[in-house]
C-alpha cells in the first residue's frame, strides 16, 4: 500500500477537506503499514511523512479519539509510555539535544488529521542554519523511510511487553 498515492486520493477524493480514511486507524488495524513502528490495543507509533526534523514521530491512541478529554486513564498511561519510551530509542539512536512535544487539537489550530496525536520531534542546537531561516525550509537531515529502517527493530522490543524505563 503506498501512503503517497493515498494521500494524493484521498486529496482529489474530498477536496483536502477531510481524509476518507484515517491514517492512525488505518495503522492501528494493520492495514496501512508505512513508517508505522510499533501498534498496539492501545497506541500507535509512525514516523511523520513530512518531518520537521530527523525521526519526528506521531504517537496516538489506537482510538479513534478527537479530544484528548476523552481519552481513559489506561490510554494516557500508555501515550506516556510509548513517548518515553520514543524518547529513550530516539536518545540511544541519533542522541538529540532536546524535544518538542506537541498537540494541534482541531483545525482551527492546525491539525490536519482530526485522530488525536501527539508530534514528537527531536531538537539539536544550531539546526537551522540562516539558508533555512531565510526560506522556511525544514532541516530535514534524514528520510522518513531510512529512519523507519533504522528505528523499526528497536521498537519490536516493544510487542509483546511493556515498554522500558
Ligand atoms: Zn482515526
Amino acid at each position: 500500500m503506498d501512503y503517497i498515492n493515498m494521500e494524493h486520493k484521498y486529496e482529489y477524493v474530498s477536496g483536502r477537506e477531510r481524509p476518507r480514511g484515517c491514517i492512525f486507524c488505518m495503522a492501528a488495524s494493520g492495514e496501512l503499514k508505512d513508517l508505522v513502528l510499533y501498534v498496539d490495543d492501545k497506541v500507535v507509533i509512525m514516523l511523520n511523512k513530512f518531518p520537521y526534523n530527523t525521526a519526528h514521530l506521531l504517537i496516538a491512541p489506537s482510538r479513534h479519539v478527537k479530544d484528548l478529554r476523552e481519552l481513559t486513564e489506561d490510554e494516557v498511561v500508555a501515550l506516556h509510555r510509548a513517548i518515553s519510551f520514543s524518547m529513550r530509542v530516539i536518545d540511544e539512536t541519533f542522541s538529540p539535544q532536546g524535544y518538542n512535544l506537541g498537540l494541534n487539537q482541531g483545525r482551527a489550530a492546525g491539525a490536519s488529521v482530526e485522530h488525536l496525536h501527539f508530534h514528537l520531534v527531536p531538537r539539536r542546537y544550531g539546526e537551522y542554519n540562516f539558508m533555512e531561516t531565510i526560506v522556511g525550509a525544514r532541516s530535514v537531515l534524514q528520510k522518513p523511510e531510512t529512519v523507519w529502517r533504522i528505528l523499526k527493530p528497536k521498537f519490536d522490543v516493544l510487542r509483546g511487553g511493556r515498554p522500558h524505563h
